[in-house]
C-alpha cells in the first residue's frame, strides 16, 4: 500500500476492546490484532 490507511494507520486494529489503530511497536511485539476492513492490514 502506497499511503497510510486512515483507519488503522497501516498496522491493523486492536483485537481486544475498541477498534482503535495499533501502533508499530505493539504490532511488532505481536500483540493480537485483526485485519483492517479498509486496507487489510493486520495478521488475523
Ligand atoms: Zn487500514
Amino acid at each position: 500500500m502506497a499511503e497510510k490507511c486512515t483507519l488503522c494507520w497501516g498496522y491493523g486494529l486492536w483485537a481486544i476492546g475498541d477498534e482503535v489503530p495499533m501502533g508499530p511497536i505493539d504490532f511488532e511485539d505481536g500483540e493480537p490484532n485483526k485485519k483492517c476492513p479498509e486496507c487489510g492490514s493486520g495478521r488475523k
